[in-house]
């Protein structure tokens, strides 16, 4: 991580601790710099850097450094105490969870202290989190089984209710002292002031994670910018703030969220479950939202998994922000025989998820032209790491858009990239400014040929009016070649811009004409690239006619309606040759889709591209297991569970799963007994050897295409 992300703040509010100095060797003493600290030296800096980031974290809701970074000193710390018994001291950050509470609210001892919880940054470290468990309390654990949540991205809350009436909420604070937000708690709709139980236990302390979605979010971060207020870091920060302010009127305007998912009571007191997943049934039963997708899983592989799952599909398509998985071991009295180790149960790990928000620098803000002409700005950034992915470049949709979020070139700006979305900025970090910060003004004349822009009617977008202009046309190639249309896997924005400056590409069929011959004269083509690229546009030829529509790049025609058109035509002939009336009438699509396809099919130019299409031998049929027969079990695949394991030759990860479920198979991320093949590619790992273990099939891509009923790309 670049100094320059950490060292530029200056301070918000006045603090205990020191400030942070804008020269970044002040962070470290001279000394420091020039020969290696000494492990009580570095253990004392880090122990400074840590109370100060949980100070601007956990009391001014207003963070200064990454999680990352706040992880990896924290870890850095466990590990020189660890190796160093000598150096923990007892109000070392590694013994303590949160920073003492410091508001104006009235404070409440917790019953049963709140813990926080260790985390696993990847799957070997889960392992080792699960060994360590087994040594303890034996093969038990292992008998148990996980419970795995989702670990929600909010604030930890205690609320206490007595013969089930709700008497006190408290935020988590130090763990053993939290502030009372009863007034504010109430407010909170998904919050049941009494248990919907007969018989409640006399007095239970119910635990879950308050919370805000990313639209609230983003609707108070507009209200307060309207309002002229300072916007708020991200939905944690937010939902910790409106928690707890001193007016429960605000924070009923906040929307907050909540989902529980622990129970603590008095020794003694008996509570209706044996195991945190029926813990978590009963939670629900007394009337409180539980998060749904949880999991119960019999061993650690199949936590594994639901970590691959949750962490690259279902993440992405939350309203909430969610940094990870918690995994629980299922039986209680497995749990009570772990304990606890300092702040931490035993019987529990965060299994982190790579951070998807990091904050650097907007260093401009350029123009791209659409393949429609519209012009959209975009972010050049200050190159930055999030989720283990170099970022320079982020969408910023429209001019409005800019105006709204207050961005100007120079700001120090917080970007995020969840699963396979382009990168996008949140907004700025207005107290970074330091007054050299410029505004941005949309150009008046189209930046690729020059042409004098036009904004359509309500102002809001603006266009390159002309149809022949280089960046429109590159522009729809990238689409035609991308995952959602024809998936051609190699076929990057720079290797076409390479192509149409060569002259070997003008329009969409060119691209089936291109030779290994043609391309191994060009610059960073080597025989092996220029083969493998060759082989994906073969392979790309394929395709169902749904994508080749889709790619295409009607106007108003996107994947979803290229699906719906494909499934009712059938075949591309079909689409070209129905009047505007039919396509209108096709249940989903309106006369803005109708008119737009009609148009295109009717025209001279697409009436040759079609041909030249035809003639370079592309698939213009809907294949029958599409949609249709995957559903009532007609293709070849009908009842068959297939894995996909490494780099396939030709198909991506996507395409292999769409050939699957088009010839009526389903696609699972891990073997069992039950799969019925494994396709397996280059660099193939543990699910191979699963695979072998189990005596499942293995099968490569060249089998799975003719298993398919789709062609391998050598025959
Ligand atoms: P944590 O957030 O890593 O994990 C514990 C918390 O997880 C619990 O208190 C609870 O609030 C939450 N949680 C969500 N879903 C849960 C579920 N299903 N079951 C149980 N718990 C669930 O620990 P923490 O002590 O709250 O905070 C430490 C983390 O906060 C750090 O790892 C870091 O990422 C971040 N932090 C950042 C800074 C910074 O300056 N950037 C400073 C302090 C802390």
């Amino acid at each position: 991580m670049p100094w320059k992300l950490f060292h530029a703040l200056r301070p918000r509010a006045a603090s205990p601790f020191p400030q942070r100095s804008a020269s970044p060797s002040a962070r470290f003493p001279p000394t420091y710099i020039f020969c290696v600290p000494t492990s009580a030296e570095r253990a004392t800096e880090l122990r400074r850097l840590i109370e100060r980031a949980n100070y601007c974290y956990y009391v001014l809701d207003a963070p200064e450094v990454s999680d990352r970074e706040y992880d990896q000193w924290m870890r850095e710390l466990r590990d020189l105490e660890e190796k160093h018994p000598e150096l923990r001291t007892p109000d070392s950050p590694t013994q303590r969870v949160g920073a003492p509470v410091q508001s104006a609210l009235a404070k409440v001892i917790h019953m049963v202290p709140m813990l926080s919880l260790g985390n696993a940054f990847d799957d070997d470290e889960l392992r080792e989190w699960e060994a360590r468990a087994v040594r303890i309390a034996g093969a038990d654990v292992r008998t148990a089984g996980y419970t795995a949540e989702l670990k929600i991205d909010g604030n930890a809350v205690n609320l206490t209710y007595e013969r089930g009436l709700l008497v006190r909420g408290a935020t988590r604070g130090d763990g053993t002292e939290g502030e009372d937000v009863t007034v504010n708690l109430r407010t909170i709709h998904d919050i049941p002031l009494r248990l919907n139980t007969p018989n409640p236990p006399e007095l239970v302390e119910v635990r879950g994670e308050c919370y805000m979605t990313f639209d609230a979010f983003e609707k108070l971060n507009d209200r307060r910018r309207q309002d002229g207020e300072k916007v708020l870091m991200n939905p944690r920060n937010s939902a910790a703030g409106s928690l707890r302010q001193l007016d429960p009127s605000i924070t009923a305007q906040r929307r907050l969220r909540f989902f529980g998912y622990a129970v603590a009571a008095a020794p003694g007191v008996r509570l209706p479950f044996t195991t945190q997943w029926g813990l978590l049934d009963t939670l629900e039963s007394w009337g409180f939202p539980v998060e749904p997708h949880r999991r119960r899983c019999t061993t650690l592989d199949d936590v594994v998994s639901f970590v691959q799952d949750v962490e690259h599909g279902l993440r992405a398509k939350l309203a909430f922000g969610i940094d990870g998985v918690v995994v629980k071991v299922d039986a209680l009295n497995v749990q009570d025989e772990l304990g606890d180790v300092g702040r931490e149960p035993r019987w529990a790990v965060a299994r982190k998820f790579a951070p998807d928000i990091e904050v650097t620098r907007l260093l401009d803000i350029q123009v791209n032209v659409g393949r429609t002409g519209a012009l959209n700005p975009y972010a050049v950034l200050e190159p930055v790491e999030i989720s283990g992915v170099i970022v320079r470049l982020a969408t910023l949709h429209n001019e409005a858009l800019v105006r709204q979020k207050d961005l100007r070139i120079g700001d120090w700006v917080q970007v995020k990239r969840a699963g396979e979305v382009i990168p996008q900025v949140i907004g700025p970090i207005p107290e970074r400014r330091d007054g050299t910060e410029r505004e941005w003004h949309m150009p008046d004349r189209c930046p690729v040929c020059d042409t004098p822009v036009e904004r359509d009617a309500d102002q809001a977008a603006v266009y390159c009016p002309n149809v022949a202009c280089p960046g429109r046309q590159l522009e729809g190639l990238v689409h035609f070649a991308s995952g959602g249309a024809m998936d051609i896997r190699g076929l990057s924005y720079a290797r076409i811009r390479q192509l149409i400056d060569a002259g070997l590409v003008h329009d969409f069929a060119d691209i089936f004409s291109i030779t290994v011959e043609q391309l191994v004269t060009l610059e960073r083509f080597a025989e092996k690239s220029a083969e493998n690229l060759v082989a994906a546009i073969n392979a790309a030829k394929h395709q169902p006619f749904s994508r080749l529509l889709n790619g295409l790049g009607i106007l108003h025609v996107g994947e979803m309606a290229a699906q719906v058109l494909a499934r009712h035509f059938h075949t591309l002939d079909a689409l070209a040759q129905a009047t505007e009336d039919q396509i209108t009438s096709v249940r989903g699509m309106g006369d803005i889709i109708g008119r737009s396809v009609a148009t295109y099919f009717a025209n001279d130019t697409t009436k040759q591209l079609i041909e030249k299409l035809r003639a370079r031998g592309v698939n213009f049929v809907e294949p029958a297991g599409k949609h249709g027969a995957s559903g009532n079990g007609a293709g070849s695949l009908a009842g068959k569970t297939v894995v996909i394991t490494g780099t396939l030759p030709t198909l991506s990860r996507k395409a292999a799963t769409e050939l699957v479920e088009s010839a009526g198979g389903h696609v699972t991320s891990s073997v069992s007994k039950s799969t019925s093949f494994v396709v397996v590619g280059g660099d193939a790992g543990s699910k191979l050897d699963r695979a072998r273990e189990l005596g499942v099939e293995t099968i490569d891509e060249d089998e799975l295409l003719r298993r398919a009923g789709a062609e391998p790309k050598n025959q």
